[in-house]
């Protein structure tokens, strides 16, 4: 017996989650992608592209798809489709679990200064002209044409159009992870005396926080978003494990 799992990704982790419970000939996996990257990095599994269509639209997936198991492994800032998510699973009665990447904490010598939003992020930017380094996704660059005073580099995997409409940005597209060294080069290069962050997590953007720790340059750090209460683990290894746990009913009872 197959069992069906369906992984809401857009994460490296959440490849390497689908391609480690892919390999077991008693699950079949498939990994949901939102669609918007440009020139997604291969994944690996077979993969599904495009919203659903809402919690009800998810909610009819599952069920029409036999999905025994509903993994939420998207970004922690990707806020609407893990409320959908668990609202979905409850309403096709399907298990589901979140694989949720722990936050970083702030250590000795960093100048965080922690912000609810994106817009008070602009707002902490203050009146006083600045060099920005902002590394948030293109969505949410917008906000910083409320403050056209300051110099932005803007760092995207997907162009930033239309471009801001402010004096000075200067625009930069890659994808992770980032090494420490280079980050440095860039943040001394460009003169840049704030970074705009999420707090992702992880080792692959951690690189800009340790160097601007180093440097001395304020981090203006955004909030986690609240994400609904789903049992979970923080490593790719501990939710694998809880998947057999959750599997396991089923399996005993012959399903
Ligand atoms: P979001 O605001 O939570 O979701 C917006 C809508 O996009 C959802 O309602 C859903 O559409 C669709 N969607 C999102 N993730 C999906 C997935 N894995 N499969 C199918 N549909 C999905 O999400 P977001 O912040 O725009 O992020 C979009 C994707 O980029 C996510 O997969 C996330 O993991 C990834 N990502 C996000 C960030 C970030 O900072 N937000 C960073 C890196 C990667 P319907 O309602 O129509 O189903």
């Amino acid at each position: 017996m197959t069992h069906r799992i369906l992984i809401l990704g857009g994460t490296t982790e959440a490849r390497q989650l689908a391609g480690k419970l892919d390999a077991r000939a008693d699950l079949s996996v498939t990994l949901s992608l939102a669609g918007r990257t440009e020139n997604p990095v291969a994944q690996g599994v077979p993969i599904r592209s495009g919203g659903f269509g809402g919690a009800d639209g998810l909610a009819v997936y599952l069920k029409e798809n036999g999905t025994d198991l509903l993994i939420d492994a998207t970004h922690p800032y990707a806020a609407r489709i893990s409320a959908n998510a668990s609202q979905a699973a409850h309403q096709a009665g399907v298990a589901m679990l979140a694989l949720r990447r722990p936050g970083w904490e702030p250590v000795e010598g960093d100048r965080w200064t922690v912000v609810d939003s994106v817009a008070d992020a602009v707002r902490a930017l203050g009146a006083t002209a600045r060099h920005a380094f902002l590394a948030l996704g293109r969505q949410e660059v917008a906000a910083f044409e409320a403050a056209p005073q300051h110099h932005y580099l803007i760092r995207s995997v997907d162009p930033v159009e239309p471009k801001l409409r402010v004096a000075d940005a200067e625009y930069l597209l890659a994808r992770g992870p980032f090494r420490e060294a280079d980050e440095r080069v860039l943040l001394e290069h460009r003169g840049i005396d704030v970074v705009v962050s999420k707090n992702s997590g992880g080792e692959a953007t951690y690189g800009k926080i340790a160097v601007a720790r180093a440097l001395g340059i304020e981090v203006v750090m955004v909030r986690r978003p609240t994400l609904p209460d789903v049992p979970s683990a923080e490593t790719i290894e501990a939710l694998a494990a809880m998947v057999d746990h959750v599997l396991e009913p089923e399996i005993e009872r012959g399903v």
